[in-house]
């Protein structure tokens, strides 16, 4: 049997919001987010944001609400905002190289809870507007979903499997940033952690994406080469010396461009087919004001990444190494080959 075929998820007829969802909306998401802007310029607080910084905070209580009925849910998130004490920076630093500094940090997050480690230069489109972040490196930490669990999305009140699991990911988001902060701090260095799932001072995606994590999808979340979609983020700034990794390009962006699977599969169709003009970047885009309703009714929803075929196990290592063959071909004979999404099997 299929991956697919055990999903048992709620009916995927076109969904319309309720009234009273829709007159929460208030204004659309898509201009803040800067849809249509050619300028690049820093994102403007969003959803996440505490709801003062916007005006959907009856929305966000609405989605809180709904993803908190589930079984174990209330549970799972608690941990996840469970912040801990950042100890003093201590006053002797080490010295070691770059380099050596970058191994140590990495090898720490990775026994801290941590699937993948990426090192990014700070860049002040990294930073929300009214927002500042002084230290010039930014450590990404992957936290990778149990695909068993993730594929039961969306929630509800019968099965919280889904849902539970994203806060079990951001809780140990939150655990191995608090965890890493703490050891440069010790090592003589200042340090901020940014766990999920609210959103403070930094964007984690665009981090992600520079410092290899994976990249970009056409459902608007990143796309791993280890974990597929199935994955959450952390991160945390630095003023420790560091090296960047770089970004990873495996084919998950070209397998977007012809692949419809979570365009078809999302509730509202808010998964835009062609990549959009935002805030002076072409890039992939899911239309807010049709995603945030659904999202809020559906107990945070995560159709969109469970159903990535990139976050199915057993179909990634097929995905990768076709995907792997195409680019080499584009490589060696540009314009030969046409990227497109290779047939699945399960
Ligand atoms: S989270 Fe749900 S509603 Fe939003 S884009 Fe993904 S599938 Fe669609
Ligand atoms: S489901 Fe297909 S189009 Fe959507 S993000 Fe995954 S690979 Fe890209």
């Amino acid at each position: 049997m299929s991956d697919q075929a055990t999903t048992g998820r709620r009916d995927r007829r076109r969904y319309t919001p309720k009234p009273e969802i829709v007159s929460l909306l208030k204004v659309s998401g898509n201009p803040v987010n800067g849809l249509g802007e050619k300028d690049i310029r820093r994102p403007s607080p969003h959803f996440w944001h505490p709801p003062d910084l916007h005006p959907w905070g009856e929305l966000q209580l609405v989605a809180r609400t709904n993803s908190r009925k589930c079984p174990g849910s209330a549970e799972a998130f608690a941990a996840a905002y469970e912040r801990r004490e950042l100890l003093p920076v201590a006053t002797q630093r080490n010295a070691a190289p770059a380099a050596e500094l970058s191994a140590a940090a990495t090898q720490f997050a990775l026994a801290h809870e941590a699937d993948d480690v990426g090192i990014a230069a700070m860049d002040p489109l990294y930073v929300f507007e009214g927002y500042r972040i002084d230290e010039p490196w930014v450590i990404v930490l992957a936290l990778a979903h149990d695909y068993e669990r993730l594929k039961q999305v969306p929630s509800d009140e019968t099965n919280g499997a889904g849902v539970c699991d994203v806060g079990d990911q951001y809780a140990r988001g939150t655990r191995a940033s608090y965890a890493l902060a703490n050891w440069i701090r010790s090592q003589g260095y200042n340090a901020h952690p940014y766990p999920g799932p609210s959103a403070d001072a930094l964007l984690l995606i665009p981090p992600a994406i520079a410092s290899g994590l994976g990249e970009l999808g056409k459902h608007g979340s990143i796309i791993s080469r280890h974990f597929g979609s199935g994955v959450r983020l952390a991160a945390v700034t630095t003023d420790m010396p560091l090296t960047p990794t770089g970004p990873d390009r495996f084919g998950a962006d070209d397998f977007c461009q012809t692949c419809q699977i979570c365009t078809r599969e999302c509730p509202p169709g808010a998964i835009v087919e062609q990549k959009q003009m935002v805030r002076g970047v072409e890039r992939w885009y899911v239309d807010f004001d049709k995603c945030i309703p659904y999202f809020a009714e559906a107990a945070s929803c995560g159709i969109c990444i469970a159903v990535c075929p990139w976050t199915r196990p057993r179909v990634r290592p097929k995905l990768l190494a076709t995907m792997a063959r195409r680019l080499d071909q584009a490589t060696s004979h540009p314009g030969a080959s046409e990227l497109s999404a290779p047939a699945l099997e399960s």
